[in-house]
């Protein structure tokens, strides 16, 4: 089964659930993880079940991140604040380089999420 994770920083949380609320019949069919706050925000917001992991700042990357070392995820979308310093960037950066270490197709922002799930729907 597909297995996707979802993370948005707090200015682009709104994005992230408007973008998942659009794919919600696509994502149903994938397991999906994610960062605490993330997933609680779309499990509130949405009828999909979504793996919670710690907050971002709290290590929820890094668990990410572990998956991503372990061939366990076929992609991640990660909707970054690139307006405002985070706490955890040394994490942020780990995260980003661990996908391009095992070619784990990422999309940090919507225009590329979208081709992200194209590419998961052609590939089913
Ligand atoms: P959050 O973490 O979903 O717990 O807010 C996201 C992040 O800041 O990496």
């Amino acid at each position: 089964m597909t297995r996707l994770a979802l993370i948005a920083h707090d200015e682009k949380k709104d994005d992230l659930i408007e973008f998942v609320q659009e794919h919600e019949a696509q994502l149903a069919q994938y397991e999906l993880i994610g960062t605490g706050t993330t997933s609680g925000r779309l499990m509130d917001e949405t009828d999909l079940e979504v793996e919670a992991q710690a907050s971002g700042p709290l290590g929820g990357d890094l668990v990410i991140g572990g998956e991503i070392a372990e061939g366990r995820l076929d992609g991640l979308i990660f909707l970054r604040d690139p307006l405002t310093a985070q706490p955890h960037e040394p994490d942020v950066s780990a995260l980003l380089r661990i996908c391009d270490v095992h070619n784990t197709p990422l999309a940090t922002n919507l225009a590329s999420a979208r081709y992200l799930l194209e590419g998961l729907e052609s590939e089913a």
